[in-house]
């Protein structure tokens, strides 16, 4: 798709690594899958990608986690 921010680049398929940090948690997140800029970089996140984040993310909460690092798996 083409790149919402610079309106120039075109996006490809790649990995990312994504830190989320809600409340006293800190999660980092590899090998996300995500859309990518070849231009400017910029990441997008589907949107049911994100949601899994956010359920990880939620959990861990709930377990008291200080600190995780996940491996992604859609
Ligand atoms: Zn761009």
């Amino acid at each position: 798709m083409k790149c919402a921010i610079c309106q120039n680049g075109e996006t490809s398929s790649g990995f990312i690594t994504v830190v989320l940090e809600k409340g006293e948690t800190t999660l980092l997140f590899k090998k996300v899958p995500a859309q990518i800029c070849e231009n400017c970089g910029e990441e997008y996140l589907a949107s049911d990608i994100n949601r899994g984040l956010l359920e990880k993310a939620n959990d861990a909460v709930k377990r008291g986690i200080d600190f995780e690092m996940l491996r992604f798996a859609a």
